[in-house]
């Protein structure tokens, strides 16, 4: 007699905020590779809605999001381009709809900027799990989203590379264990300038980045090392650890995503090429490991890690982020919206590449720092930084 056959275990329904994206594209690299596993029913993005229409015809997506009005209006004038029934969603409550969809298990957030912030509390607020890309809703309101996933009793797993890693490192050992996690940081496109060329700095040499194909702001981000600030941040908010405890090492391969130090001096290193189908897959399917969409490393080819210091000098901004993250309290947010505001006027060419950081810094020396305890005193700082920000831009010019 054929012993029983199991049942198959039923697929992970997935939500995708930010679908048109690089993370976004990504994830459906990850998604197409496991028919099996991982079904997608919700995706949106913020006005690409010809692509968003491609990924649901291609992956027979039910509900879509397109947040911009006028994208949302054109994506209704063409229901034909969608599969047939779809539905529609438009706007930042069409996000927060989306992101507590009864048939949904999972939502991966990956909305570029904080955007994301009330789908993700409104996603953890169902019951879902929720994969969290975008780093600036930790730094922004990491203490209410944590709390929410704990009321909920739900998982917050890291998509970052480095946050999935140290979560990686640190699963099963006791916190109090734990004595030091170090984030690795390629260093961005100017890691190996000389210094007085950054002065010179175009906004195409910064969109250049040597390991890593991402979004416009995150790889400006990386080439001002703001973004291993924002993930120091991150990794204090995600792993309860005191600032002294968060530090950043230079590696140019990103190859080894985190190093995570003991109490008893042993270190534990989480290894894989720079592709972040690696970390999706891993928060997708957690707590299961399948075969990956991409070769694992190969250990018969010659390579090298170099590890080295962060030159402080080279990069003021992830000074700034430690003497935020110091401060606490409303400093990191502060941080966080000046310093969208500065890439997006570095990116459209208004500002200067050195003058993300002195619109940062004055940002900060103009807003002093104080303890928000609310989730709505959050936003109103986060309003407030950015209007100042604004402001201060024509004297950074
Ligand atoms: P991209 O710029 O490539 O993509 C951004 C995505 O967000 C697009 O789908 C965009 O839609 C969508 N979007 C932007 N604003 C809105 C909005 N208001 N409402 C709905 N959707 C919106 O960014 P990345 O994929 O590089 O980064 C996304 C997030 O992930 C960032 O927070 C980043 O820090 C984080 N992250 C990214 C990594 C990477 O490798 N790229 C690594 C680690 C973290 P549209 O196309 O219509 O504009
Ligand atoms: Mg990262």
């Amino acid at each position: 007699m054929q012993p029983p056959v199991a049942p198959a275990s039923p697929r992970k329904r997935v939500v995708l905020l930010g679908a048109t994206g690089s993370i976004g594209e990504n994830t459906l690299r990850v998604i197409a590779a496991h028919p099996d596993k991982l079904e997608l029913v919700g995706i949106a993005a913020r006005s690409n809605w010809e692509k968003l229409a491609a990924i649901a015809q291609e992956f027979r997506v039910p509900h879509i999001g397109v947040f911009e009005d006028t994208a949302y209006a054109a994506a209704r004038r063409t229901p034909e381009a969608f599969p047939a029934g779809a539905q529609l969603y438009g706007g930042l409550s069409g996000l927060v709809e989306l992101a507590q969809l009864p048939e949904a298990d999972t939502v991966l957030v990956a909305v570029v900027g904080t955007t994301g912030l009330h789908p993700a509390l409104a996603a953890l607020g169902a019951g879902k799990d929720l994969a969290l890309a975008s780093k600036e809703i930790l730094v922004l309101a990491g203490k209410f989203v944590l709390a929410a996933a704990r009321q909920n009793g739900v998982r917050l797993l890291p998509v970052d590379s480095e946050h999935n890693a140290v979560f990686q490192c640190i699963e099963g050992h006791p916190h109090a264990a734990l004595s030091r996690v170090t984030l690795t940081a390629s260093g961005g496109a100017f890691r190996d300038w000389p210094l007085e060329r950054l002065t010179q700095v175009k906004t195409a040499d910064a969109l250049k980045h040597p390991n890593w194909e991402m979004g416009p702001k995150i790889t400006v981000d990386s080439a001002t090392l703001a973004n291993k600030g924002l993930e120091l941040i991150e990794a204090q908010c995600l792993f309860g650890l005191r600032p002294e405890q968060c530090h950043a090492v230079l590696h140019p391969q990103s190859i080894v995503h985190c190093l995570v130090e003991f109490a008893d001096g042993a270190m534990l290193a989480q290894l894989c090429p720079p592709s972040m189908t690696f970390p999706i897959q891993h928060a997708l399917l957690y707590p299961r490991r399948v075969q990956g969409v991409e070769a694992p490393l190969d250990l018969n080819r010659l390579f090298s890690l170099d590890f080295r210091p962060v030159e402080e000098a080279r990069f003021p901004m992830l000074k700034l982020a430690r003497q935020v993250m110091a401060t606490g309290g409303s400093s990191p947010a502060i941080f966080n919206a000046a310093n969208e505001i500065a890439v997006a006027a570095f990116l459209a060419e208004r500002i200067p590449f050195l003058a993300i950081h002195q619109l940062v810094d004055k940002t900060l020396q103009t807003l002093p720092p104080r303890e928000p305890s609310s989730l709505d005193e959050v936003l109103a700082i986060d309003a407030t930084a950015r209007r100042v920000a604004a402001e201060l831009l024509p004297a950074v010019c």
